[in-house]
């Protein structure tokens, strides 16, 4: 053990390990600095000496006793921190999948933290006391938006999407388009979907350039569905046709065979006046032909993680009585944030309420003065123009006009700094200097941030 040292003779490293304080020592120590359980503190102890005897071995010297404990108690207390933890997201990227997509609106907080504090209706009818289905608020509340004529709520869009080939297509053939046969990222790739739902892939038409006439050319009695998949998160450009999905629901119709469209982000809103291009909507989808839509309930419907299939009762139906159904399920704060969420669309308030709606309905003007009130009198800040994202694999390749604080030479050394204030903040580093754009910090966010800012050194 270590007897490979350069830096340190073995009998230097000898007498340094030896000179370790034992476990109990350093657990006892610790105690000082943290009230938790003994066993907690044991636990933390141990570790810090294996990281010491590590450290030896490379050539450090010893630390002492007072060094170990507190590092075991920091150990300690880290264990039962609050995770995931809230951050600050001045990104610019307004579903940042690695900050947990979507943040949900004060309606659908208190909704969660209603349903989370007592016992919840969630499968009881509460006019006749019997029992009820799970999730029938938000199913009609689905209903009422899309004008779908039933919906179930799964726990992602993966999973919906998944289950709706299950129950629809499983020993069949399900065409897709070459340039529909994508990965989503996170896993999330069509053609491995496909086959672990038990169909069978048919590539139709091209990757650039797919027509009705394909569709129709590979359509036969093994054909068991339609599938459109959203290319959510890249663009094609260029010298490419696919049909529309009128069509595509004709010809599967003419044929018996459902239509499914993966929307992806399932937008409820049309995001033209907010100058970006546009994405089908879910309405649009149904009023299409599509038998079924599945969707995610956090990226652009601004809820929580959850995925929708929605569509005729006949497949919904189908999709329910899977057993995997029961496996892909979600719980009751989900349901509740889920239903507060759409209440702000069935209440006409969503641009007002959502926040990733409001976030992409932010003015540059309104942006420009909340990054000047964030950056004065901070060190070296200035505001600057800078663009935001939609992300989370919606609208891709289109920004948003925005402004941020930039703060100039920090490098990745000043961003793991602000990764370190409380709440941390996660800002953007380009050509070594920090930029927090301003758009996707929360209004409750200002006042930490701020903080966080002028806690910098100067
Ligand atoms: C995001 C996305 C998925 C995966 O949805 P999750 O809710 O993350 O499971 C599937 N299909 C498309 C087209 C997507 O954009």
């Amino acid at each position: 053990m270590g007897s490979g040292s350069r830096n340190m003779a073995p009998s230097a490293e000898g007498a340094s390990l030896r000179r370790l304080p034992s476990v109990d020592r350093i657990a006892q120590a610790a105690a000082a600095y943290v009230e938790m359980p003994p066993a907690l503190l044991v636990s933390a102890a141990r570790a810090e000496i294996a990281t010491a005897r590590d450290g030896i071995a490379r050539g450090s010297a010893a630390p002492s006793l007072d060094t170990l404990a507190e590092a075991a108690a920091l150990r300690a207390a880290l264990l039962v921190r609050d995770a995931p933890r809230r951050v600050i997201n001045a990104t610019g990227v307004i579903i940042h999948t690695n900050l947990g997509r979507a943040p949900l609106s004060d309606r659908a907080l208190a909704a969660v933290h209603d349903a989370a504090a007592g016992y919840a209706a969630l499968e009881m009818d509460l006019e006749s006391g019997r029992r009820g289905g799970r999730g029938a608020a938000v199913t009609a509340s689905l209903r009422e938006i899309t004008g779908a004529p039933a919906a179930i709520v799964l726990n992602n869009n993966a999973g919906a999407t998944f289950l709706a080939l299950e129950a629809l297509a499983a020993g069949g053939e399900v065409l897709v388009s070459r340039g529909e046969a994508i990965e989503i990222g996170g896993g999330f790739r069509v053609p491995d979907i496909l086959a672990a739902s038990g169909a069978v892939l048919r590539d139709v038409g091209t990757t650039n350039r797919t027509r009705i006439e394909d569709y129709a050319g590979a359509i036969s009695d093994r054909t068991a569905a339609i599938l459109h998949v959203h290319r959510s998160n890249f663009a094609q450009i260029g010298f490419t046709e696919s049909p529309d999905l009128a069509a595509l629901a004709h010809l599967a119709h003419e044929h018996a065979v459902p239509l499914i469209g993966d929307l992806g982000s399932g937008t409820l809103l049309d995001p033209t006046p907010f100058g970006l291009v546009n994405e089908p909507r879910v309405q649009d989808a149904l009023a299409a032909g599509c038998d079924v839509v599945t969707f995610s309930g956090d990226k652009l419907l601004g809820g929580p993680q959850a995925g929708i299939a929605a569509g005729n009762a006949a497949c919904v139906e189908r999709i329910a009585r899977r057993p995997l159904a029961r496996a892909l399920r979600c719980d009751a704060l989900t349901l509740a944030a889920l239903q507060a969420t759409l209440a702000h669309y069935l209440l006409g308030e969503a641009e007002t309420s959502v926040p990733v709606w409001q976030m992409i309905a932010a003015r540059p003007d309104a942006l420009r003065a909340r990054a000047r009130r964030l950056a004065r009198g901070v060190g070296d800040a200035g505001v600057e123009a800078s663009e935001s994202a939609v992300g989370g694999g919606s609208l891709p390749g289109q920004v948003l006009p925005s402004f941020a604080v930039r703060i100039a030479g920090g490098g990745q050394s000043l961003a793991a700094r602000l990764r370190r204030a409380d709440p941390p903040v996660i800002a953007r580093v380009r050509d070594d200097d920090v930029w927090l754009d301003v758009r996707t910090v929360l209004p409750r966010d200002e006042r930490p941030l701020r903080r966080a800012l002028l806690d910098l050194p100067r």
